[in-house]
């Protein structure tokens, strides 16, 4: 029997710097396989991951065949799935990319298991961090739960391995009768929505796949990359790389990124400071500092990393966790993020440290319904920094912002976003309130408001909550937790 291999797509969905494709591929003929796993045993993709799914794979498709190779989907449970295909194949050699989260972690080592007690060898690579999460550690040996000493530990390593180029050829595996693969449609995928079709935003938004990825790549550090340090506050500008998405996707991998940004600094082609490419690598540790913490505290996004937490009196108030939702809280920085994430998947960091300060502070509502929201809202939607992010708002997670900080929707509106540029873009029903005040808008006179077309609590509503009376019951809420 000759020697051929199945490599396993996941995370990965990538040609370049994939080691194992092309471990796979350097084994011989290579089955490529990516399976749709709908098990309730592993977090099932929010809405808007599932439509930037069906449209990677769709790229990843393209992107194969142009190599000679095929990809093949099938839909079910990998534990049953990938044994069948091995055993219809013959292949001698399985290979995929690791993952850090506890349920599919659990489901690799089952199919490895089941694998080599059948003969066949597997192999498994890192493809999606810098380092793997136990490879850093403190003096003593233990997880980091610090960011700063957790990034000067990966700082000390020296610069991570270079990627490494894409497969120039992949020969495939014919495919026996009994597979019964998936064909990649739209519709049979059963990824996209339907009736009704809310993806319209995303679609204008985003080119999902590996080509997208390294076209947003060449812009960032074209262009928005110089002032990142400052401007990577601000959402009315494009003033960060929108590279998420295709990071979790794995459309591209901090290796490449990393690198990339060190060629574009050493080229000179970073105008202004250097700062700015540390800074922007300082972000892709954040990305490395939650899958750190996740593969640590594999619970991120279900238990308060900080048990003092468990006390805290979270009040149900399903009017205002909807009115936050729909973008309709009376609170326009808040209402224009949450309306940029409903329409393209998406939203500023900035802007996501606002929204989720309110629901938790203001609000007074648990970080773990924000987290769920988001999850199914965004096209970057990720097991370690979704839930990290959450808690680090919350003041619950690992080197958290304090709980006492509360962020005035009013003054961050003013200050990031000064003329109203992002709020007009996606609250078109205030555009012609003047800056500051559009980011208060019942502070103007009726006179005011009428001119510019607006009746509050009629074509916008009136603020949810009295800032004021939200931030001390906040207040009150925290000093519970010291008498808990
Ligand atoms: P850039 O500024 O260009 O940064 C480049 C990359 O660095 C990002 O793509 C991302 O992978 C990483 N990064 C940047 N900031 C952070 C951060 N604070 N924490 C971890 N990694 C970071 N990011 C996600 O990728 N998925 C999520 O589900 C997610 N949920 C979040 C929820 C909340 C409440 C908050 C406050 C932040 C969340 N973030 C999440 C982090 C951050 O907002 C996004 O990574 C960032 O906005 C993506 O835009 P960008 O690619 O243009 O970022």
């Amino acid at each position: 029997m000759s020697a051929s291999s199945l490599f396993w797509f996941r995370d990965d969905l990538r040609l370049a710097d994939n080691p194992a494709l092309c471990a796979a591929a350097a084994h011989g003929p290579v089955l490529c396989l990516y399976i749709l796993d709908e098990s309730p045993k592993r977090r099932v993709l929010g809405g808007a991951a599932r439509w930037w799914l069906s449209r990677s794979l769709a790229a990843l498709a393209e992107e194969l065949g142009a190599r000679g190779g095929r990809l093949v989907l099938m839909r079910g449970d990998p534990a049953r799935l990938i044994p069948m295909v091995v055993a219809a194949t013959g292949v001698d050699l399985v290979t995929w990319n690791r993952r850090y989260e506890a349920a599919a972690i659990a489901l690799d080592s089952e199919v490895k298991r089941e694998l080599t007690q059948a003969g066949t060898t597997v192999a498994s690579y890192n493809a999606s961090l810098l380092n793997e999460p136990w490879q850093i550690a403190t003096g003593s040996g233990t997880p980091f739960k610090v960011f700063t000493p957790y990034w000067r530990a990966v700082r000390a390593r020296g610069e991570p391995a270079a990627p490494a180029p894409a497969p120039t050829q992949l020969r495939p595996l014919p495919l026996p009768e009994s597979l019964k693969p998936l064909a990649l449609d739209h519709e049979r995928l059963m990824l996209e929505p339907t009736a009704p079709d809310w993806a319209g935003g995303m679609r204008e938004a985003w080119i999902p796949g590996e080509a997208g990825a390294t076209g947003a790549v060449s812009s960032f550090l074209g262009e928005a990359i110089a002032g990142y340090s400052e401007g990577r506050n601000r959402p009315d500008k494009v003033s960060t790389s929108r590279l998420s998405p295709h990071l979790r996707f794995g459309e591209i991998g901090p290796r490449q990124l990393w690198h990339a940004t060190l060629a574009a600094r050493h080229a000179g082609e970073i105008p202004g400071s250097a700062g700015d490419a540390e800074k922007f690598l300082s972000e892709i540790g954040w990305r490395e500092f939650s899958y750190h913490l996740l593969f640590h505290h594999p619970d991120l996004a279900t238990q308060n990393f900080n048990a003092r937490f468990d006390a805290f009196p979270w009040r149900q108030d399903d009017a205002a966790l909807h009115a936050w939702q729909r973008g309709l809280t009376g609170y326009p920085i808040v209402d224009a993020g949450m309306r940029e994430l409903w329409t393209t998947g998406w939203m500023h960091n900035r802007v996501r440290m606002i929204v989720a300060s309110f629901l938790i502070k203001h609000l007074l509502i648990d970080w773990r319904e924000g987290e769920r929201w988001f999850w199914d809202t965004l096209v970057d939607a990720d097991p370690a920094n979704n839930p990290t992010s959450w808690q680090w708002v919350a003041g619950s997670g690992a080197d958290a912002a304090p709980y006492f900080r509360i962020f005035n929707p009013v003054t961050q509106g003013e200050k990031f976003d000064p003329d109203g540029t992002y709020v007009r873009r996606w609250i078109p029903e205030l555009g012609q309130l003047p800056a500051p005040e559009i980011h208060s808008p019942w502070t103007l006179s009726p006179g005011k408001l009428a001119a510019a077309g607006v009746r509050l609590g009629e074509t916008y509503p009136r603020p949810i909550i009295d800032l004021g009376f939200g931030r001390q019951r906040a207040l009150d809420a925290l000093a519970s937790l010291g008498r808990a």
